[in-house]
């Protein structure tokens, strides 16, 4: 499939090759245990649902193929990113973190991490990044969820090999679409797909993307033994969502686009952030808590709620969450919408929000 562009793989990639009277799409196969041969388990077939399913091989494919490496699905995108660690950290080491990155990922090393008397680096995406000498593993998260700040992943990949370092880049925000981590030098890719690679809110699947086969076969023990796989019907699900990926994060990257420059000019509004890597997402800040209320009680077609990436447009103010942001500081996530009917609404209710 790396042949052909991005939104063609999106379609074909993991589908099985037509067959007459076959689906054009599989459906989910639903398996606890299979039937073994009689005579013994035969290596190389399927003989239990959480090493062996084929509804998450295809999706598995299907991301392998727009990441450029191999892939493995997990339960939601903190199951991936668990994975990661408990296949790469031992006490001792040291990891390098966002520190303005997605919560979770700062919790989990801070707590589970540093109780295994691992070094945790936090470190802001934009830099300045300290010397990887002595550093295990660098994980950075570009652009960063919420404040949406890139990090260089190509010289970042050099300085980590130059060191000795692993490079993991977060691909969650961007998506595969948007930037291809591992084509940029980075040794894996971790990223919950709960987000735009899915896009329809009603899912959490996480992945891991490599090219280093030890990485790769060191994870996929984990999720055996962790057992953090996902379910067969969200791994169809999430293959089924995969085909209109390119559509959605063009429409929303459009109305991400025009909303960062209505923003701009709103005397309500400051401090806009926008990324070309995940165009659909624009942050921004209110006055206050009640302003931000107040915006989204006035809204329309804007849904208070977390996660993003989604074919519904939301609003999250990240300081109810424990983000190190100011109140009145909204992550945007642009849906699907007509972009004039989400520009509309928005503009509006900002003009209502103005008389708190
Ligand atoms: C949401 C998110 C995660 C965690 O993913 P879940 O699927 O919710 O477990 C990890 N990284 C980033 C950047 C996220 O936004």
């Amino acid at each position: 499939m790396t042949t052909f562009g991005d939104s063609t793989r999106c379609v074909h990639s993991g589908l099985p090759a037509p067959v007459p009277g076959e689906p054009l799409v599989p459906g989910p196969v639903f398996a606890a245990p299979y039937h073994l041969a009689v005579e013994g388990f035969e290596p190389g077939t399927d003989g239990y649902g959480r090493p062996d399913n084929a509804t998450r091989r295809i999706l598995e494919t299907a991301i392998g193929d727009l990441e450029d490496g191999s892939c493995l699905a997990f339960s939601s995108g903190q199951a991936a990113i668990t994975a990661l660690l408990m296949t790469v950290l031992r006490p001792g080491d040291k990891v390098v973190i966002p520190s303005d990155g997605y919560y979770n990922t700062r919790a989990l090393a801070a707590s589970t991490f540093a109780d295994l008397s691992v070094t945790v680096v936090e470190v802001p995406t934009a830099g300045p990044y300290p010397s990887f000498d002595g550093v295990r593993l660098v994980l950075i998260e570009s652009p960063a969820n919420p404040g949406l700040d890139e990090a260089p992943i190509a010289a970042l990949a050099e300085s980590a090999l130059a060191a000795g370092a692993l490079l993991a880049v977060d691909n969650t925000a961007a998506t595969p679409l948007l930037q291809k981590p591992l084509i940029l030098g980075a040794d894996v890719v971790v990223a919950s797909g709960t987000k735009a690679l899915t896009g329809h809110s009603d899912l959490l699947i996480g992945y891991v993307a490599t090219r280093d086969p030890e990485l790769l076969a060191g994870m996929q023990r984990w999720r055996n033994l962790g057992g953090a796989i996902p379910s067969a019907f969200d791994c169809w699900l999430a293959r089924r969502s995969l085909s209109t990926l390119a559509l959605r994060l063009r429409q929303q990257g459009a109305t991400g686009t025009a909303l960062s420059t209505l923003l701009r000019s709103h005397p309500l509004v400051s401090d806009v952030r926008w990324a070309a890597t995940a165009p659909g997402l624009v942050s921004f800040s209110l006055p206050s808590a009640a302003h931000v209320a107040a915006f989204l009680r006035a809204s329309t077609l804007v849904a208070a709620a977390t996660s993003f990436g989604g074919t519904h447009t939301s609003a999250d103010r990240r300081h109810q969450w424990g983000d190190t942001v100011p109140a009145g500081f909204v992550r945007l996530s642009c849906g699907i919408e007509d972009t004039s009917d989400i520009l509309t609404d928005i503009s509006s209710a900002l003009d209502a929000a103005a008389q708190v």
